[in-house]
């Protein structure tokens, strides 16, 4: 029978974990969550089981990407109830430091990806994606792993993150996986919680403008500025959403496109309330 899940607190002591799966020739696979898991991920632990020998899975609510008006206080907090799940998919090791563990007073040091950490989610979040980029390099440094997992519904962070990957030549691989949806199509985020029954309706505008913008899409509009105007019309229909932008870009990037011929991201985040949600769908262009 397999060992459960270890938990692991201190930096010192998931190093030598994660050091000693590669001293035996194991490959190593990672997901970085903020807890509270739900099937989106648990898509990446699956993943990241099927890919690689050991899977290491991290639970840390990252204060550095909450801006001082954010959720940070009332984010959702279940770590028993995640460990449990992720010791039943089979997960290894599981770094669950405190704060003063990643950043203990007086450190001075961030990563940002100058360039694209103000675009998309970062524009309404200013010092979000440095703080994202700042704690993912630093766990993959404490981890080291051959592969490490991300959720495509973190679009923007996607691309801040590899291009951080490239620029600083980690050694690791990227593996991003497809976003995973609640029946009705609501992309699943620990942040639904905060939605009453009311908004837990209303949300579902967000993906109902990406699918109307698909079928235009399909049926061979690509101008760029007309799939705009045709999701913002979308969302304005549910007078209690709150947009914040809808937006074609490049998926690399994350800069405007005009058309969508050679593939792009359709990205919309919106408020329900103070609930700030995003959802995306990637059209990929033909012969790709
Ligand atoms: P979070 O705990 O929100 O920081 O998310 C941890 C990882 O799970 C990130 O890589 C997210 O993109 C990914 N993730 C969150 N929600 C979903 C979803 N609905 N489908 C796929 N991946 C997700």
């Amino acid at each position: 029978m397999k060992a459960p899940v270890k938990i692991i607190s201190t930096i010192a002591e998931m190093k030598a974990a994660c050091r000693e799966v590669t001293r035996v020739g194991k490959t190593l696979g990672f997901v970085p969550t903020m807890g509270a898991l739900h099937e989106g991920h648990l898509s990446l632990v699956r993943a990241a089981k099927s890919r690689c020998d050991v899977v290491a899975a991290s639970i840390f609510v990252n204060p550095l990407q909450f801006g001082p008006t954010e959720d940070l206080a009332k984010y959702p907090r279940t770590l028993e109830h995640d460990t449990k799940l992720l010791d039943e998919l089979g997960v290894d090791l599981l770094f669950a430091p405190s704060a003063d563990e990643m950043y203990p007073k007086g450190a001075k040091t961030y990563v940002e990806v100058t360039g694209l950490s103000d675009k998309l989610d970062g524009a309404a979040r200013p010092g979000h994606f440095r703080g994202v980029a700042t704690v993912v390099a630093k766990l993959l440094e404490i981890v080291r792993p051959d592969c490490a997992f991300f959720g495509q519904k973190d679009a923007a962070q996607v691309a801040v993150l590899r291009k951080m990957v490239s620029d600083l030549d980690l050694d690791v691989e990227m593996v991003v996986c497809p976003i995973v949806r609640e029946t009705d199509g609501l992309a699943m985020s620990s942040r639904n919680a905060y939605l009453n029954t009311e908004q837990r309706q209303q949300a579902l505008v967000l993906y109902r403008s990406l699918m109307r913008v698909q079928s235009v899409a399909d049926q061979g509009e690509g101008d760029a500025a007309r799939l705009i105007e045709i999701g913002k019309q979308v969302i304005a229909e549910e007078p209690s959403a709150r947009l914040d932008y809808f937006a074609v870009v490049d998926p690399d990037t994350l800069d405007p496109v005009a058309d969508i011929s050679r593939g792009a991201l359709v990205a919309v985040a919106a408020y329900l309330g103070s609930t700030r949600l995003i959802d995306n769908i990637l059209r990929i262009p033909p012969g790709r």
